[in-house]
């Protein structure tokens, strides 16, 4: 799953991903962007991701193309965008909370969230009872940095509804980028525009913007690319030249 919240704040879009074993990655195109705290005394998310714009999922449920689901963003502040989004695009009637907790230092300490969607027939005052629950919880930082577990965050917000826990996965931070990633990205530029980057650079250097990684393609290294590409069927070649049309103006894609 991908979701993409392109707000017009100073923080610029803000990209996560996660797939079903739990590997999650994700990053903000201007990482150090920086506001005063609100009144509140809280990190102005709001402020920084900007309360204009959309926010874009997308689900790879394994068909032939991906899920994909939009809502203009409501406020910036992620989770009643998150829950905005689906009861307009999806049209499920949802509780999300989300919170993090940052040091002095600026470390992030702890971060969560709760999200909990009625099932289709579920009867109204549930929901209602659900939504009143949620705006009396205390903040979920609270409860984690108090040593709650996520087991105990959600009997808190379930209330008396008695939940069944199915299967649970842990989440880790994993990214997934890799050398042949990276040559398979570059190979979609074409060899014309490969060209061009080496007479321009020397070389090619592709920075992952989820972890940080950095991949450097020595002139040899790219010199064979284009071969391989020249050497590949017509038909193959084609399908890159198009590729490549459709992501002229961003000739680094950074999603790998
Ligand atoms: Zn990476």
């Amino acid at each position: 799953m991908l979701l993409r919240v392109l707000g017009d704040g100073p923080i610029g879009a803000v990209i996560a991903q996660a797939n079903a074993e739990g590997h999650v990655r994700g990053y903000a195109v201007h990482p150090h962007a920086d506001l005063p705290h609100t009144q509140a005394r809280k990190l102005d998310v709001g402020g920084l991701v900007g309360r204009n714009g959309m926010l874009h999922v997308t689900r790879d449920l394994g068909l032939r193309t991906p899920y994909h689901g939009c809502a203009p963003l409501v406020s910036g502040e992620i989770a009643e965008d998150l829950a905005s989004y689906f009861v307009t695009s999806e049209q499920v009637p949802s509780v999300v909370a989300l919170g993090v907790l940052v040091g002095p230092d600026l470390r992030v300490l702890a971060s969560g969230g709760v999200c909990v969607q009625a099932l289709p027939g579920a009867r109204r005052e549930v929901i209602d009872e659900l939504d009143a629950r949620a705006r009396r919880l205390p903040p979920i930082t609270q409860m984690m940095s108090a040593g709650q577990s996520a087991e105990e965050i959600l009997a808190v917000s379930l209330g008396d509804l008695s939940p069944h826990l199915g299967p649970l996965t842990p989440l880790a931070f994993h990214c997934r980028c890799s050398r042949e990633r990276v040559e398979g990205m570059l190979s979609l530029l074409g060899a014309a525009e490969l060209q061009a980057l080496l007479e321009e650079e020397g070389r090619a250097e592709v920075t992952c913007r989820f972890c940080g990684d950095r991949y450097v393609l020595s002139e040899t290294e790219v010199r064979e690319l284009i071969a391989r590409l020249n050497a590949a069927p017509p038909d193959l070649r084609r399908q890159a030249d198009s590729d490549e049309r459709r992501s002229k103006g961003k000739p680094k894609p950074s999603v790998m």
